[in-house]
């Protein structure tokens, strides 16, 4: 399941995984099809990972069990389809929020924005829903950027939010 289609999370799956089937929202695989404004260079990552799957990559809307336990969550705004993946199995839960943030500096300031975020107000948006959730339900987070393993819980702190390493 890609979060986006983002070079930095695409290059290798199909060399890792070569007969694996692929998801991505719907938005995202549209999105960098029709955005032919945008240097080539900048799309070019992402519709070699759409040509790459063919037929094998799956679009997927917010809100549905991809795989058993596998969910897709609206994290829109870094790019137009981002999606986090929330895992529920026995009773337990992880949601792997992708680039919804780059470094924990974002969770004490939820509006610092990134240079790659395609919708800044709207990842801002999704980043508070998602942060606060995680915060409310105590709910482990995944987050690719951050420091290996990338694993953390979020405590709600004023009207910003903590990261505490480790599950
Ligand atoms: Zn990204």
């Amino acid at each position: 399941m890609f979060t986006h289609l983002h070079e930095d999370h695409t290059r290798g799956a199909l060399a890792a995984f070569p007969t694996a089937s692929g998801f991505a929202h719907a938005a995202e695989v549209a999105y960098w099809k029709e955005a032919t404004s945008l240097p080539d260079v900048r799309r070019r990552p992402a519709l070699d990972a759409i040509a790459a799957f063919g037929d094998r990559l799956r679009e997927v809307e917010y809100g549905e069990e991809i795989l058993p336990h596998v969910h897709t969550v609206d994290a829109a705004g870094h790019t137009p389809g981002h999606t986090a993946i929330l895992l529920r199995s026995r009773g337990e839960r992880l949601l792997c929020v992708g680039d919804s943030f780059y470094d924990s500096l974002q969770l004490a300031h939820p509006a610092w924005r990134t240079p790659w975020d395609h919708d800044a107000e709207r990842s801002v948006r999704s980043r508070r829903r998602l942060l606060a959730w995680a915060a409310d339900e105590n709910v482990p987070v995944h987050a690719y950027h951050l420091p290996f393993p990338g694993l953390g819980r979020v405590e709600l702190w004023g009207d910003a939010f903590a990261w505490h390493p480790g599950l």
